[in-house]
This record gives structure tokens, C-alpha cells and sequence, in this order.
């Protein structure tokens, strides 16, 4: 037997002790889908895939992989852009996958608060605290399949953080499997503590380096009691950044989304589902709107026919549609939530996670633009985002035919990410606003952040994980640790 086979077995034997057969996946046809990431850019492979159903068997598990010296993958619903939770193959790996850890264990409607495991699907999680009049606000494509481990893990964005923050702003505490097996209950459901480091933040967005997420605490807010949703069509970009000052100054904090699409994007996704235009696509721009709170007696479309009326006045807004309905304001948001779903179907496409600040979204895009266009012809470029958190995603989809090796493919992608990523930081701006860092931006990160920066990452990653077996090759470079 092969000295990997022989750790194979010696795993599945441990692990089968802690969580029963039905915790474990080893056949190829039962791992594939845990092993390759949803946009099949990555494809892994691991000892074995370990499905545990609580944080002492989490624990249990966590001691065994370094008794071993077998490196653990965290992976909650497998959503992720940067191929975080896929094993790199240069160590044997488990994944931990965290989905069978899914209970909402508490809704407390006094405090606003919930503690919810971390293999809860993001939908359900908003179905069971909406049941109870309350409102979790994150909202992302992706909504059906990622779950709460994940949310934590990368800081994840979506359509609502211009009100009400990212994941960052959203978790109160946490509960964490150190990487020598030790739980720490952090799961305090205060908003204040000043009781010395607040070690919550260091999990958030730490993306399975420091500690695997077991489970949560995460603020709530009041269901808004009525909500509206417009797409208008603009003449330009820096007339979407106008207009949201307009909508934050004149709609009293009620703008909870406020989301860009270029024109292609649109065409492109429009053509995906086969649908006719909620309106006339003679613009380059176009941004989807939505109103809400918790007020009464408030009317969205009025505040959205007083501001718009006065924004064509000033040659900001060409046209407009407002939803009448909630079934009308789905299928707008329908367009928004699935770009990335109609660009993998239109070819390779990379699609760039950078942020600016607001005020010089406009430059960005000029100077993007213009480098890509002349650097690609057989490339689309479109861009779509949170104008609210100058995070743009720049995304070139690259035609098949030509870009048809994995090897062009991959050298494509990387000059794309250059282009893009020198743009923004030159601008001030992050390389990755909430998909995190994974597999895919490592060179990067190495390139644009200082060393200092990275000195003081590799720092904290060695004083949690001595023998770095918490998601090795994610995030950090190797060498950066080893250098120490
Ligand atoms: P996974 O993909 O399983 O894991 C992501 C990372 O977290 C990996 O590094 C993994 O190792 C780590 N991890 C997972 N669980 C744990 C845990 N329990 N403990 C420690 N580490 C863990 N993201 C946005 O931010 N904004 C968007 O608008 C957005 N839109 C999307 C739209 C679509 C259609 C899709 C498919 C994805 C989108 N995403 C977006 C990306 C993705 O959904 C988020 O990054 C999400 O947070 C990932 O959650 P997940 O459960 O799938 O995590």
C-alpha cells in the first residue's frame, strides 16, 4: 500500500470513530463536487471529505489532521470566487466540510441577535428570523447555497452592505476550532466589549486560516414594513455616483441597494435568460435601486418619482422603470443576481473584485477600460457592483475559440487581474473588496500590499498555527511563514 493510501485509511478509520460512516465521503463519485469549486477554475484532491455534526466532533477532528500532519480544508457551501475551499495538492488534505452544522440555535428578538452554526444556508437563516419579524440583511446571488461558515470566512459583501455593512459589521461573536483543536467560545451577543483584543475580527475574512467557524452570533434589525425597487438608465458612470449622493441625501437612509451594470453585462444576462428588456438599452449604464425601512407611512415610488424627475431635469437619469409589484422587483433583481451565472455560460471569464474609493470610480473604469480593450480583442469587458462601496467588478469574458488552452486561458487571466488590480491600487483601491484573497490572488497580494503588511499576517498566522495545517497555500504565500 502506497504511503498515501496507507494515511487514507488511517484517517478514514480515526475520523469514522468520531462521526460515524455517515460523516465520511471518500469515493471519487461522492467527493467530486467538494473537490472542484463552483466555477471549475480549481480542482483539488483530499485524503477524504469529513462531514461533522458538532463542535466537539469538529475538535475531535481538528487534533486528529495534526497528529497526522494532514492538512484541513474548511468549506462550508463551496460558493466561493477565489478557490479557498479547494485543496492545493502539494500536502495530503481533508476537507472539513461544516454543511451537517446547519441549526439556527437561538433567536433572541429582544437583543436583535441569533447564533446560527455555521453550515446554515444563507436563505434559510433570512426564512427562519423573518418567521420571527426580523430582518438578516445580507443578500448575495448566491444566497441559496453559501452558508454562514463561509459569509464569516471570506467577510462576504453583497447588495446590502451600503446600509447595513459587510459581514464584518454583522457578527457579534463567534465560536472557533483552533488549529490545535482547542474550541473557543466567543459567542457573546453584546455590542460592546472593550475587554481587550476583540479576537473575533481576526476569523472574519481569515478565510479558514486561523480556525475553523463552527457557529455564529449576528446582529438583526427590524423588518422593513415596505420596500421598492427601480432600475434607471444613465448616461454615464460618474452620474451613478451623483445620483447615490442624490438618493443618500433626499431618501432619509432608506437606500439599501444601490448596484451598477454596464450595458453589455445586461445584454448579456438578458440574452442568458431569453427575456425581453425591462427597458429601452440605449445607455451605457444602468443601476438597480432599492428602498427600504422599517418606518411607517412611507411610499417608495414617491421618493423615487420626486428624486428621478429631478435627476432627467439634470441630465443624470435618461429613462426609468419603477416595479409595481414585488414579483416585478424580483425579476429586476433577477438580472443583478445572475451575471456570473450567464457570463461562465458566454465563455472564460475572470471576473476582478477590486474597490476604489467612490469618488474616483469614474477614473478607474476610463483607465481600465481603456488598457483591457487595447490589450484583448477577443474579450468582452463589463463591469458590475456596489457603487455605494466603490467595489467594481471588472470582468472580462474571454472568447473559447481563441482562449481555447487552459494554458492561454490562465495567461490571459493573469495579465486581466494585473491590468485591473494596478488600476485600483494605483488609485488607492483594495485587489480584493469581499471575495478574499483564496488560491487565486496570492502572486497578487505578494505584488501590491507592503511587506509589512504581509509580515504581520504571516506573524499571526504562525502564533495560531505553528504547524500551518489550517488551509495551507490560501491567503498567504508559504514562504512568507517559512521566513520566519
Ligand atoms: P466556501 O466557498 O465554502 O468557502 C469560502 C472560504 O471560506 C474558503 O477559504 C473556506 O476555506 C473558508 N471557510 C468556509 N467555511 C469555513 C468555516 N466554517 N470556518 C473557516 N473557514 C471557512 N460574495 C460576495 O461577497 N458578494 C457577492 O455579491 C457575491 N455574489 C455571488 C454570487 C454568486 C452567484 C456566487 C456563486 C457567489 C457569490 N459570492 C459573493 C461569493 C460567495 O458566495 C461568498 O464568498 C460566500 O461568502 C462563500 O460562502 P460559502 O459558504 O460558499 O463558502
Amino acid at each position: 500500500m502506497s504511503d498515501v493510501n496507507e494515511l487514507r485509511q488511517r484517517l478514514i478509520s480515526a475520523a469514522t470513530e468520531i462521526t460515524g460512516v455517515k460523516g465520511i465521503l471518500s469515493s471519487p463519485a461522492e467527493t467530486a463536487g467538494y473537490l472542484m469549486d463552483w466555477r471549475r477554475r480549481y480542482k483539488g484532491e483530499a485524503l477524504a471529505v469529513v462531514l461533522p455534526t458538532s463542535v466537539e466532533q469538529v475538535s475531535e477532528l481538528v487534533k486528529l489532521c495534526s497528529r497526522l500532519g494532514i492538512a484541513i480544508v474548511p468549506q462550508a457551501g463551496n460558493t466561493g470566487m477565489t478557490g479557498g475551499a479547494i485543496p492545493i495538492n502539494d500536502r495530503p488534505s481533508m476537507i472539513l466540510n461544516v454543511s451537517k452544522m446547519n441549526r439556527v440555535r437561538e433567536v433572541d428578538g429582544l437583543n436583535n441577535s441569533v447564533i446560527v452554526e455555521a453550515g446554515c444556508i444563507l436563505a434559510t437563516l433570512r426564512e427562519v428570523v423573518e418567521r420571527a419579524g426580523k430582518l438578516f440583511p445580507m443578500l448575495l446571488g448566491s444566497v441559496g447555497s453559501c452558508q454562514v461558515g463561509g459569509l464569516v470566512s471570506t467577510n462576504a459583501g453583497g447588495v446590502n452592505v451600503l446600509r447595513y455593512g459587510n459581514m464584518r459589521d454583522l457578527v457579534l461573536g463567534l465560536e472557533v476550532v483552533l488549529p490545535d483543536g482547542k474550541i473557543w467560545n466567543g459567542l457573546k451577543v453584546l455590542r460592546k466589549d472593550n475587554s481587550g483584543y476583540d479576537l473575533k475580527q481576526l476569523f472574519i475574512g481569515s478565510e479558514g486560516t486561523l480556525g475553523i467557524v463552527t457557529a455564529a452570533a449576528l446582529k438583526l434589525f427590524p423588518q422593513p414594513t415596505n420596500s421598492g425597487t427601480a432600475m434607471v438608465s444613465l448616461p454615464n458612470i460618474q452620474a451613478a455616483v451623483d445620483l447615490l449622493r442624490i438618493f443618500a441625501e433626499s431618501a432619509g437612509g432608506k437606500v439599501e441597494a444601490f448596484e451598477i451594470i454596464s450595458k453589455g453585462q445586461l445584454e448579456n444576462v438578458l440574452a442568458h435568460h431569453g427575456e425581453p428588456s425591462p427597458m429601452p438599452l440605449s445607455s451605457p449604464w444602468y443601476v438597480m435601486i432599492e428602498l427600504a425601512d422599517s418606518s411607517t407611512n412611507w411610499d417608495p415610488n414617491e421618493i423615487f418619482e420626486q428624486i428621478l424627475a429631478g435627476a432627467v431635469e439634470r441630465d443624470l437619469v435618461h429613462d426609468a422603470v419603477i416595479a409595481s409589484d414585488s414579483k416585478k422587483a424580483e425579476r429586476l433583481w433577477k438580472l443583478r443576481h445572475t451575471i456570473s451565472e450567464a457570463n461562465m455560460r458566454k465563455g472564460f471569464s475572470v471576473a476582478n473584485d477590486t474597490s476604489v474609493p467612490i469618488s474616483k470610480i469614474a477614473l478607474f473604469i476610463e483607465q481600465v477600460d481603456e488598457r483591457l480593450k487595447q490589450e484583448f480583442e477577443a474579450a468582452d469587458v463589463y463591469y458590475a457592483g456596489h457603487v455605494g462601496d466603490g467595489n467594481i467588478h471588472v470582468i472580462i469574458v474571454f472568447d473559447r475559440s481563441v482562449y481555447d488552452t487552459d494554458e492561454k486561458r490562465e495567461k490571459a487571466a493573469a495579465r486581466a487581474n494585473f491590468i485591473v488590480h494596478e488600476a485600483s491600487v494605483d488609485l488607492e483601491g483594495s485587489i480584493s473588496a469581499e471575495h478574499g484573497v483564496g488560491l487565486m490572488h496570492i502572486e497578487e497580494l505578494e505584488r501590491f500590499k507592503s511587506n509589512v503588511d504581509l509580515e504581520m499576517m504571516a506573524r499571526i498566522k504562525r502564533a495560531f498555527d505553528p504547524g500551518n495545517i489550517m488551509n495551507p497555500g490560501k491567503v498567504l504565500a508559504t514562504h512568507r511563514i517559512d521566513a520566519l
